[in-house]
């Protein structure tokens, strides 16, 4: 009945977020987190819709950030979103995604792929939100791979040949910014990263140091000893827990049900017994 992390069309899902709210909905959830990539957007309808089905809507986003030239993903909960140093590094993080959209389509062309910039754009609800997920979309209309994973396997992954390096935030910054807001930051899926047992202790250690004080330790459909491997990681960093099914789309990328996610092993310290309106399961 708890997941914290989902996307809607304000970024790469494909559901509104009104849809998205209703959808978890009809899944029994009853608190939610919408987290779309570096915007806020979609959070008014979400929270609106959300009142309609007595889900307690959480604001949430997912802030990219560059840490030592990898991509990582943090998320944002239980802040204030009219929060000013915080929209203002959204913007930042934001722009420079048409642009590099405009690059990767140049590497596609390249490869005698055409029109890719148009392609990807005119998939994007939200213009400024064009991402990889859109371009994976053309490619797969185009009927160049099979489904989206071969896109980026082939393609759009890290150090493929379509991939452009993009400068998003810094790490320090973004859970500053979460935390001048009022919120909680959180590592997002920390086992999707192609970390060494070492990197993933320094990224840890480094986000503790910012004031980082939670890590997801469960994703998606990540595997139960995935979450007892994390759930001891957590422990070990006094990290707080949470929980998404990171869902986009029906049978898509993240892969959980939207709005249920598996109950945390029983160490974790949930984190939204942290919320400013700590949540409680079985009350409200
Ligand atoms: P971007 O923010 O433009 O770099 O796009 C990243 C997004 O691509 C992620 O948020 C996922 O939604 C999606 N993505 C990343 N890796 C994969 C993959 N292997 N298969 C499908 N979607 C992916
Ligand atoms: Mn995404
Ligand atoms: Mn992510
Ligand atoms: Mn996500």
């Amino acid at each position: 009945m708890i997941d914290l992390h989902c996307h809607s069309t304000v970024s790469d899902g494909a559901l509104s977020p009104r849809e998205v709210v209703r959808l978890a909905a009809r899944n029994g959830c009853r608190l939610l987190a919408l987290t779309d990539h570096d915007h806020t957007g979609g959070l008014a309808e979400a929270r609106e819709e959300a009142a309609q089905h007595g889900i307690r809507l959480i604001s949430g986003v997912e802030i990219s950030v560059t840490w030592y030239g990898r991509t990582i993903h943090l998320v944002g909960l239980d802040f204030d979103a009219e929060n000013e140093a915080l929209q203002t590094l959204l913007a930042r993080v934001r722009s420079g995604r048409v642009e590099r959209m405009r690059q990767m389509a140049q590497r596609l062309e390249k490869k005698g792929i055409g029109g890719a910039f148009d392609g990807a754009m005119a998939l994007a609800v939200n213009p400024e939100m064009v991402s990889r997920t859109h371009l994976a979309e053309f490619l797969l209309q185009q009927g160049l791979v099979r489904n989206k994973q071969q896109a980026f396997t082939k393609y759009l992954g890290e150090g493929k040949c379509a991939y452009v390096r993009h400068q998003w935030a810094d790490l320090a910054e973004a859970v500053a910014a979460v935390r001048a807001a009022g919120g909680i930051a959180v590592i997002a899926h920390p086992m999707r990263y192609d970390l060494s047992a070492t990197a993933r202790r320094r990224l840890f250690a480094e986000f503790q140091a910012a004031g980082g004080t939670a890590v997801e330790v469960h994703s998606g459909s990540c595997s139960l000893s995935d979450r007892l491997n994390y759930a001891l990681l957590a422990q070990q960093f006094d990290f707080a827990a949470s929980a998404g099914s990171d869902f986009h789309r029906e049978g898509g990328y993240g892969g959980g049900v939207l709005g249920a996610c598996p109950e945390l092993p029983p160490i974790c310290q949930p984190v939204w017994a942290r919320f400013r309106e700590p949540f409680r399961l079985g009350g409200s």
